[in-house]
């Protein structure tokens, strides 16, 4: 069980699976169904039967049960494909660093790329562990492909150790996370678990059933253009109106520059402009999503003074529901987060729990009926060139996963 992860992941990491958010198609782009199409050979060659790839590029597969119990419940697995369009994936030269000692690393394809431990606690957190990097001019693809390739090695564990008793579990792997569209077409009701684990985390022990509830409020103003040289007293300029607007915001509180842990925040960050209509959009976050309310009216109450403050111009607003903490949906749903606590328990992890400040797929998986909390596959300094992984970690995820299958079965009542 050991060696395998990392063979895997050296596999996988070489296929270029990054998404292009420019592209209409599912997946985005055509190295995920590459990836995509591995996995599903390598599934079948493990023995699986019922290994399908749908027309949107998502893989799912079933491990058969093993126990003799009726009414385990059915699990489910999940790990993303595609890696981050901010950063390139072509070409990944992974490395491994046998045994780190703790000193500079340096990748060897831009000398000026270093890892140090002074710069990253989490890195001098594992000295003595086998680290993988990449070579310093592309991101590793450890986001999320280290849960991809743990997720593989669990299959072949349990494939191989049929004297472990456990229900049925689903496996499925996604296209497009990093773009925000790894839900869209994921069939709850086809991959039919009563909840799901994705493996998408940071280090050892990360469990995380909470993320950020979000809205996007839009205001548009709506001014009058006329050429500049005849316009006394008939233009009205709603950039004026609009950058009144964005300047009464709140700046010392409520900003993602001086927020963190539980805080909530309002943050403009796209702005089309011109004198006839300015469009000026914010996003709302909180951990609590009857504050989204409160922070939506203040958005309004800034954005109507603002606009008469312009004798004439026009205001129209709305707000957009993005997605819900997950917590809502878990809370309902406790054996959920408390067999991951089990679980890793038995693997010798006290669990880290963390509210993500974002959201995850397993946020909008969650209300679409499947309870998806995160947990950890090793994964540090995402969408960078320094990004690397633990294998150690690597394996301790594919032991979480493993004895999240016998606690789900353990802990099931015979019927
Ligand atoms: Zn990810």
């Amino acid at each position: 069980m050991n060696s395998s992860a990392l063979e895997r992941f050296l596999r996988y990491v070489t296929i270029d699976t990054r998404a292009d958010e420019s592209s209409a198609s599912t997946p985005s782009t055509p190295g995920q169904l590459d990836l995509m199409r591995l996995l599903a050979a390598e599934l079948r060659a493990l023995g699986l039967d019922d290994v399908v790839l749908d027309e949107h590029g998502y893989l799912m597969a079933t491990v058969a049960a093993t126990t003799s119990k009726e009414g385990v419940p059915v699990i489910g697995f999940i790990a993303h494909v595609d890696t981050s369009p901010e950063m390139s994936g072509t070409n990944v030269r992974p490395i491994v660093h046998r045994r780190y000692a703790g000193g500079d690393i340096v990748l060897p394809d831009d000398p000026s790329t270093v890892l140090r431990t002074v710069d990253d606690p989490a890195l001098a957190a594992r000295i003595g562990d086998d680290i993988v990097t990449a070579s310093g001019t592309t991101l590793l693809g450890a986001d999320d492909k280290a849960g991809v390739a743990a997720i593989m090695a669990a299959v072949e564990h349990l494939v191989k150790r049929p004297d472990i008793a456990h229900g049925t579990v689903r496996i499925g792997f996604t296209p497009d996370e990093e773009i925000g569209r790894g839900a869209n077409h994921f069939d709850v009701e086809r991959f039919g678990a009563v909840c799901a684990y994705t493996l998408d985390g940071g280090g050892r022990g990360e469990l995380e059933f909470e993320s950020f509830s979000a809205d996007l409020f839009t205001a548009v103003f709506k001014g009058f253009n006329t050429h500049p040289g005849y316009a006394k007293g008939r233009m009205i300029n709603a950039i004026r109106a609009a950058a009144d607007f964005v300047s009464s915001l709140p700046r010392t509180e409520m900003t993602p520059e001086t927020t963190e842990d539980r805080e909530g925040f309002v943050h403009p960050y796209d702005l089309d402009a011109g004198v006839d209509e300015t469009r000026v959009n914010v996003l709302i976050r909180d951990f609590v999503t009857g504050e989204l309310g409160t922070k939506r009216a203040m958005l309004e109450h800034l954005a109507r003074e603002a606009a008469a403050r312009h004798p004439g111009c026009g205001l129209e607003t709305s707000v957009t529901e993005q997605y819900r903490n997950m917590r809502e949906v878990l809370e309902q749903h406790p054996r959920v987060v408390e067999h991951a606590r089990e679980a890793m328990r038995r693997a010798g992890i006290e669990p880290v729990e963390r509210a993500i400040r974002g959201g995850t797929d397993g946020s909008r998986l969650s209300f679409m009926g499947l309870p998806t909390p995160n947990i950890f596959a090793g994964e540090h300094n995402f969408h960078s060139r320094v990004e690397w992984v633990s294998v150690q970690d690597m394996d301790k995820a594919v032991e979480v996963i493993v004895q999240l299958c016998r606690t789900w079965e353990n802990q099931a009542a015979e019927i």
